[in-house]
């Protein structure tokens, strides 16, 4: 099948999103691919489009369980037969998953990294007509990202034992530069076509807010949100309990996610939190990686996150259906001081030697810095993840305002942008840089602004930049690409545009937006599934928008394909011929 052809079927759009069809193209052409794109831009279509036009099986490895449950369940939705194997299924439903498979039933299977030097899983794959190997969260690879997976190192293996080496695409949120060439290194994609896409995610707005009592802040905070969805990370499980404990006594429908709970547990608050049931879950970073749930329209950081790594990937989760969504940090000094601890106290891994301990230990540190600089600045908070990512909106900071961020917000208002800091805070940053120093910049007043520190490369003591603060605009990315892409790290568009919200609709079009929610629930409900897999809240948007009542007007909504539409299209119609 063809490409728009996919893309309409199976995932009802009608077009791709920025960098997608770059990267389709690629694969469809036979190359190997590394797409690095933010957190909500839609990697997933990159591998799901080629692999159903591709002739063949693709294999994608994936670092959690509950990620490729939620994908495959999706993919299934969406009329795709996927599978998934894993621990979660017995050795039964393995045998039975690899029948199947042998036999050409499935297109797509997703499969842990461990899975891959199993016996009997490697008797099906040199078996099988397998036309591409898909690392997905592929910065596990690397010891410098933030979830290194020592197992993702066995994938090469692998794929060199295949008969006939399929295409190898990868994908990752995390755009440092050392990440980045790792998992090119270690994966040895021949000759790959190296695409960045802008990390802006538009649609965000960020804020920091310093108030002396969190909890009611963040009370007064979520009062302003009822009805919507939302997370809340806590840095330690006891302020989770903590937390969970006050907004459940306030009378909100609160769930907890921890380590600490018992797996029975975890899984019924992550279901609930996902199918709506409870639409606020307080979490530590343990929650997440595997939540796809689109209609996130707030992410609340009750404590500073570690490093900007984790926080624009948790941040992220917010408003991935592309309408707008807040992503607020309640910052206290004493978080630095937490954090600091968590990092200095972690307990041994086993999997590292002492060398390699230690980097990880000053590497942690040194994103620490660079995270409490996020809180402290005086500066576009955008502006400033962007840099630290090696992107940038603007090569001069002069009079420009994101527009879509507390501190833009702010300064617009107060007329006192003071944008000499700014330009002045980087060069200093820059001229640290080129002389090698690795150390903490400060202000006048001795105030942590940025860490300015380089990383060292493990053994070899060749220094690679993650090219945090990356210097002044987008020209100054270095190109592992030697295909004909080059990196389009710059977002032309302004901040805020093009996003929905539900503001925006007449009151008319509210009510018929909120009886197509009741109707979701009521539907998801039935066959058992979270709301946001039937359609996304965007989609409901433009049904209340527009109101198509035939099949025909039905696939013009973005998100309605043409299973979908089979499933609850004509249930969807009745109650938009009621609304009129
Ligand atoms: P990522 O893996 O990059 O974090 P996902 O693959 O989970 O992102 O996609 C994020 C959201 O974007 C999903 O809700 C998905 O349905 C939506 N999406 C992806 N591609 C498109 C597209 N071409 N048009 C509209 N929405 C899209
Ligand atoms: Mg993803």
């Amino acid at each position: 099948m063809e490409k728009y052809q996919v893309l309409k079927q199976y995932f009802g759009y009608t077009s791709f999103k920025e960098g997608q069809e770059e990267l389709v193209d690629s694969i469809l052409a036979g190359w190997d691919v590394l797409g690095i794109m933010p957190t909500g831009a839609g990697k997933s279509i990159c591998y799901q489009v080629p692999a159903l036009c591709m002739g063949g099986i693709t294999i994608v490895v994936s670092p959690l369980i509950s990620l490729m449950m939620d994908q495959v369940k999706a993919l299934n939705q969406a009329g795709v037969h996927a599978a998934y194997i894993n621990s979660s299924l017995t050795e039964n439903q393995i045998a039975k998953a690899l029948q199947n498979a042998t036999m050409g039933q499935y297109k797509i299977i997703y499969v842990a990294p461990e899975r891959l030097e199993t016996e009997r899983f490697l008797y099906f794959a040199l078996n099988a007509d397998i036309s591409m190997v898909t690392i997905d969260e592929a910065h596990c690879i690397s010891q410098w990202g933030q979830d290194f997976r020592p197992s993702y190192l066995k994938i090469l293996q692998f794929i060199d034992r295949l008969p006939v080496r399929p295409i190898v695409s990868a994908f990752t949120a995390t755009a440092t530069t050392v990440v980045r060439k790792d998992i090119l290194e270690i994966l040895c994609l021949q000759n790959p076509k190296v695409l960045v896409t802008g990390f802006d995610r538009e649609n965000l707005f960020f804020e920091v807010r310093t108030g002396k009592n969190k909890d009611d802040q963040l009370l007064h905070y979520l009062q302003n949100h009822l009805e919507e969805s939302g997370i809340i990370y806590c840095a330690t499980r006891k302020n989770v309990e903590k937390v969970c404990e006050f907004l459940e006594s306030r009378g909100l429908p609160v769930t907890r996610y921890h380590a600490g709970l018992s797996p029975q547990e975890r899984k019924e608050n992550q279901e609930d939190f996902i199918y709506d049931r409870k639409p606020i879950v307080v979490a530590t970073n343990a929650f997440g990686m595997g939540i796809d749930k689109s209609n996130v329209r707030y992410v609340v950081h009750y404590n500073m996150p570690q490093s900007l790594e984790n926080y624009y990937q948790e941040a992220g989760r917010a408003g991935r259906d592309g309408m707008s969504a807040e992503c607020v940090i309640l910052y206290s000094p004493q978080d630095v001081h937490i954090n600091k601890y968590l990092i200095e106290n972690r307990g041994e891994n086993s999997e590292l030697t002492e060398e390699q301990a230690e980097l990880v230990l000053k590497n942690d540190r040194e994103r620490l810095w660079a995270m409490a600089g996020y809180c402290k600045t005086n500066y576009c908070l955008r502006e400033y993840i962007l840099r630290y990512f090696g992107t940038s909106r603007w090569q001069d900071i002069s009079g420009k305002y994101c527009g879509n961020c507390s501190v833009c917000v702010n300064a617009s208002e107060r007329q006192e942008y003071d944008t000499y800091g700014y330009k002045d805070f980087w060069d200093e940053y820059d001229a640290y840089e080129s002389n090698g120093y690795t150390g903490v910049v400060y202000d006048e007043k001795k105030d942590i602004v940025y860490f300015g520190a380089k990383y060292e490369k493990m053994g070899a003591g060749r220094g690679i930049g993650p090219n945090i603060g990356g210097g002044k605009g987008a020209g100054k990315q270095s190109a592992y690409g030697t295909g004909v892409y080059g990196e389009s790290a710059v977002n032309k568009r302004g901040a805020g545009s093009e996003t929905f919200s539900v503001e925006q609709l007449t009151e008319k079009q509210q009510e018929l937006f909120k009886q197509l929610k009741a109707l979701r629930l009521r539907i998801a409900k039935a066959v058992s599934l979270p709301p946001y897999m039937i359609f996304t809240d965007k989609t409901l948007l433009e049904m209340s928008v527009k109101c198509p009542t035939n099949k025909q007007e039905m696939l013009q909504i973005s998100g309605v394909g043409e299973n979908k539409y089979q499933r609850y299209g004509e249930d969807f119609e009745e109650v938009i011929l009621q609304h009129l």
